[in-house]
């Protein structure tokens, strides 16, 4: 057991989206990205007056990247160019492949309007590498419950993407990563085994934990790691909810504008024209 150290602490800096606010651990000024990963949002939680919405985000586009949502309360409805709609609820996921282009909308679901509530989930972009930029757009809805579970003594671990302590993820991705949820109980122990050639980092949603029998971390870190070393120790000394982020770096130019990430300028413009042009289709909402 080779604990990898840490490389960067990263605070979340406080982002206005117009109706709220969201925690950006990723980007940072030092930090461009955590290759695949590119962008962390952390929205909520936040308790809201039923008829009121605090995602209301209207159509937009995306290319070259999977934008994934992660609903930890509440209720969220999406609707895209390709005729997806649907609805979820806490503990779903939304996994998007923009690819070569789509385009869509998010805001409360119905039964979150009439109700009001807590709101709370992550807006993750995982890069495209060159190849899969241009893919067929696609979405995909996980259901809380198909998402294969790791139980240890006070330790949950729900395996969204890669392979990993013998089981398989339910999400193929298209750059092998490995993306756990995982919510830990006060003094609960784990250990994270990572492969070495993965880029990795942690964001802690909730709670507080000690790293590598280490020091302590309280909500709204990402802590990224170095890539020496086979593992990570994570202890709750509070009910915790943590991201694990791990993928094999995509080597190449990064050219990034608004909703488009791309390997050029000129892909740049390209995917602004084709945007225009209607070639990532039309929806109003
Ligand atoms: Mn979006």
């Amino acid at each position: 057991m080779n604990y990898r150290s840490v490389s960067h602490i990263l605070e979340s800096s406080i982002i206005d989206m117009g109706s709220f606010q969201v925690k950006q651990p990723l980007p940072t000024q030092k930090v461009p990205q955590i290759s695949p990963f590119l962008l962390l949002h952390h929205f909520g939680p936040i308790k809201v007056e039923p008829g009121f919405d605090p995602i209301d985000l209207g159509p937009h586009p995306h290319r070259g990247f999977e934008p994934v949502t992660f609903l930890y309360q509440g209720g969220i409805r999406h609707k895209d160019s390709l005729g997806n709609e649907g609805i979820l609820e806490a503990g779903d996921i939304q996994w998007m492949t923009a690819g070569r282009g789509i385009i869509h909308s998010e805001r409360a679901s119905d039964f979150f309007m009439e109700n009001g509530g807590t709101i709370e989930g992550i807006q993750l972009w995982a890069n495209l590498s060159a190849q899969d930029k241009m893919t067929q757009p696609k979405y995909q809805e996980i259901r809380k419950n198909d998402i294969p579970i790791i139980a240890e003594n006070k330790v949950t671990h729900r395996l969204v993407s890669g392979n990993w302590n013998g089981e398989k993820g339910i999400v193929d991705t298209f750059s092998p990563m490995i993306i756990i949820q995982t919510s830990i109980l006060t003094g609960g122990k784990t250990h994270i085994p990572i492969p070495e050639n993965f880029n990795a980092c942690i964001y802690i949603l909730s709670g507080k934990i000690i790293l590598n029998n280490n020091f302590d971390y309280p909500a709204g870190k990402m802590i990224y790691f170095t890539n020496k070393g086979d593992s990570i120790g994570i202890e709750g000394l509070e009910d915790t909810e943590i991201l694990v982020l791990c993928g094999e770096p995509i080597e190449e130019p990064l050219a990034q504008y608004g909703p488009f990430v791309m390997n050029s300028q000129t892909e740049i413009m390209e995917a602004m024209r084709d945007y225009q042009m209607g070639k990532m289709g039309f929806y109003i909402d």
